[in-house]
C-alpha cells in the first residue's frame, strides 16, 4: 500500500504548527495539508506545563497569531487560555481535522528521484509504524526535549523524605497546601511558580545559585480597554499590537546598547517594588540585561509574595539533599516538605528526528538556516523557531508566510524544488542562538544549527528587518536554488 501523500506535512501541533497550518490553509487552499502531533492534544508547551500559575511572560497581543487576534484584556495569559486559543484557531480554520494524533516522527528522506520527503513514524500507544510523503515538509517541533526536563544531577536525591517535582511533570493530584516548598531555580519558570504557589504552602523558599533579572508587567491592558470604548476592536488591536512590537523591540535595543544604565534602571524598578528590607544581591545578576531573557512577574506578583514574607528568596548553592530537605555550601540547610525543580529544559532540534537527503545523513547542527527558515542544502525543508528576545509567534508567523510566498513561486514558476546553497562560504561557529547565553542554550550550543556571517544565513532576531526579508525580498535570490521534477517523479 502506498504512503498517504500530501502537498504539505507539518510536524508538530504547537503555536508554530497550527499557526503554519493556517496560512497554509488560507493562501494555498488547494494544497493538501497534515499534520503528524506525537501528543494526544495540540498546543505544545501550553499543553504540556501545567505547574501552578503557568502563563505567558511576554503580552499576548504578540504571543497571539497575527491573523487571529487575542480577544481579550488579559496581557499576560494562563496556560490553560493559550491552550484554548489555539484550539479556537485550529477550529476556526478547518485544522483540527488535519492533526495526526499520537504519531512521533523518526525519521524523513528526501529522495530527489522521486522530489518527495518519506517520513516514517511511530505510533506510540500501539508501536505501529506508519509511512507518510510529502512535497514539503515543515518541522514545528519546537526546542526542547518532551520527555525529560533538564534536571541537575544533586547528591542525595533519593535521601529526601518529602516529595520532589519537576515543573515540566507536575502531577495533577500533588496538594502542597500548609507545605514548606522549596522551589530550585531563578529563571522565568520559578519566577512563576513561586508567587503562585506562596498563597497556598506555609511558605515557599526560592533557591537559586545565580538570580535573575525580573520585571514587573501590568496583567490588563488598560489603555486598550479604554480605546475599545471609543474604537472598533480591529482598530484597537492593530495599535495595539504596533505598540507592543515597537515597544518590545526598544526594551531590548535599550538594554543591549546602554546595558549599565538598563540594570540601574531595572534593579530601581525591583527595589521600588519589593521594599527596603530585602536584600538586593538576590535581584543583582551577574551578566546584563538580555544576556539571558528578562523574567517577567505578572502585577508584580513575584515582588509582593517577597515583599510579604508568605516566599523568601535564598542565593547559595546545594551541598547535598537530606532527609528533611537541603543542606547548602554555606552550612545552612532548608527545610522542606516538597522540592520542586525548576531547572529547565533540555534542549532537542527536531523533535529528535534524523534527516537523510539521497540517502546521505544530514546532521543540521553543521548545517546554516536560510532566513532562519530554511535549513543549507536541505530541499523543501523549513524549520519554524520564534524569536527569542521577543514573542515567539512573531517569527513563528511570518516565517509561514514567507514559506506560502516560497509555495506559491514555486508553483508559478513549476518548480518542484527548492535548496538554498551557500556559495560564498560564510558558515560561522556561531549557533542560531549564540546572543542568548541561558543555561540551557548553552548546554546544546553543538547541537543547533549555525549561522552565517551575512543575511540570509545570520539570523537577526529583529522584527522589522526579518519582515522585510521574509515579506518582501524577492524569493528567487540567487541563493535559494530551483529546480523541476526529473521526468518520472510523482507529481
Ligand atoms: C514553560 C514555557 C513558557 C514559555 N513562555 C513563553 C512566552 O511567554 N512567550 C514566548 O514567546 N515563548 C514562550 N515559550 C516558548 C514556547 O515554547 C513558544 O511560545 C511556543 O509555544 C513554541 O511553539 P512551537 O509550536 O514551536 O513548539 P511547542 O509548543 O514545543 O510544540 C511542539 C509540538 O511538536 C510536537 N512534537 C515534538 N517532537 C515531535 C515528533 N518527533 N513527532 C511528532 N510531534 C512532535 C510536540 O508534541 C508539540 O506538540 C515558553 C516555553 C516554555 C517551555
Amino acid at each position: 500500500m502506498s504512503a498517504p501523500d500530501f502537498d504539505v506535512l507539518i510536524i508538530g501541533a504547537g503555536l508554530a504548527g497550527v499557526g503554519a497550518a493556517c496560512h497554509v490553509t488560507r493562501s494555498l487552499p488547494h494544497k493538501s495539508l497534515a499534520l503528524l502531533e506525537r501528543r494526544e492534544h495540540l498546543g505544545g508547551t501550553w499543553d504540556l506545563f501545567r505547574y501552578p500559575g503557568i502563563r505567558s511572560d511576554v503580552d499576548m497581543l504578540t504571543l497571539g497569531y497575527g491573523f487571529r487576534p487575542w480577544r481579550s484584556p488579559d496581557i499576560v495569559a494562563r496556560g490553560d487560555k493559550i491552550r484554548q486559543y489555539i484550539a479556537d484557531t485550529a477550529a476556526e480554520f478547518g485544522i483540527a481535522e488535519k492533526i495526526l494524533y499520537g504519531f512521533k516522527v523518526l525519521s524523513a528522506e528526501w529522495s530527489t528521484t522521486h522530489c518527495r520527503w518519506t517520513v516514517n513514524a511511530v505510533h506510540e500507544a500501539t508501536g505501529e509504524i506508519r509511512h507518510y510523503s510529502c512535497g514539503f515538509l515543515i518541522n514545528c517541533t519546537g526546542y526542547y526535549n518532551y520527555d525529560v526536563g533538564y534536571l541537575p544531577d544533586f547528591p542525595g536525591a533519593d535521601q529526601f523524605n518529602g516529595r520532589f517535582v519537576h515543573t515540566q511533570h507536575w502531577p495533577q493530584d500533588l496538594d502542597y497546601t500548609g507545605m514548606r516548598v522549596v522551589v530550585i531555580g531563578s529563571g522565568a519558570t520559578a519566577v512563576t511558580v513561586v508567587p503562585a504557589m506562596a498563597s497556598g504552602a506555609e511558605h515557599v523558599t526560592m533557591l537559586q545559585r545565580s538570580p535573575s533579572y525580573v520585571m514587573s508587567l501590568p496583567a490588563f491592558d488598560k489603555v486598550s480597554e479604554f480605546l475599545g470604548r471609543v474604537l472598533p476592536e480591529e482598530t484597537v488591536y492593530g495599535l495595539a499590537r504596533k505598540r507592543n512590537i515597537v515597544m518590545q523591540r526598544k526594551v531590548y535595543l535599550a538594554c543591549r546598547r546602554w546595558p549599565r544604565l538598563s540594570r540601574r534602571l531595572l534593579l530601581r524598578h525591583v527595589r521600588r517594588r519589593v521594599g527596603p528590607s530585602i536584600d538586593m544581591r538576590h535581584f543583582t545578576p551577574r551578566y546584563m540585561p538580555f544576556d539571558e531573557r528578562l523574567c517577567v512577574a505578572s502585577d508584580g506578583d513575584f515582588f509582593k509574595a517577597v515583599k510579604s514574607g508568605s516566599a523568601s528568596i535564598v542565593t547559595d548553592e546545594i551541598e547535598r539533599f537530606t532527609e528533611g530537605g537541603i543542606l547548602l555550601k554555606s552550612g545552612c540547610e532548608l527545610e522542606a516538605d516538597l522540592i520542586v525543580a525548576a531547572t529547565g529544559l533540555n534542549l532537542q532540534f527536531l523533535g529528535g528526528m534524523q534527516l537523510t537527503v539521497d540517502g546521505v545523513p544530514c546532521d543540521p547542527s553543521t548545517r546554516m538556516t536560510y532566513k532562519s527558515v530554511l535549513v543549507e542544502d536541505v530541499p523543501n525543508f523549513a524549520w519554524l523557531f520564534g524569536y527569542i528576545n521577543a514573542a515567539y509567534t512573531l517569527k513563528a508567523d511570518i516565517a509561514s508566510a514567507y514559506l506560502c510566498r516560497l509555495l506559491k513561486h514555486m508553483d508559478d514558476n513549476a518548480f518542484a524544488v527548492a535548496r538554498p546553497c551557500d556559495s560564498n562560504a560564510c558558515s560561522t561557529a556561531a549557533s542560531v542562538m549564540d546572543d542568548l547565553h541561558s543555561g540551557y542554550i548553552r548546554r546544546a550550543q553543538n547541537l543547533l544549527p549555525r549561522q552565517g556571517s551575512a543575511v540570509p544565513w545570520k539570523v537577526l532576531m529583529h522584527y522589522e528587518k526579518d519582515c522585510r526579508l521574509l515579506l518582501e525580498d524577492p524569493i528567487d535570490d540567487g541563493i535559494l536554488s530551483f529546480s523541476g521534477a526529473p521526468v518520472g517523479a510523482v507529481a
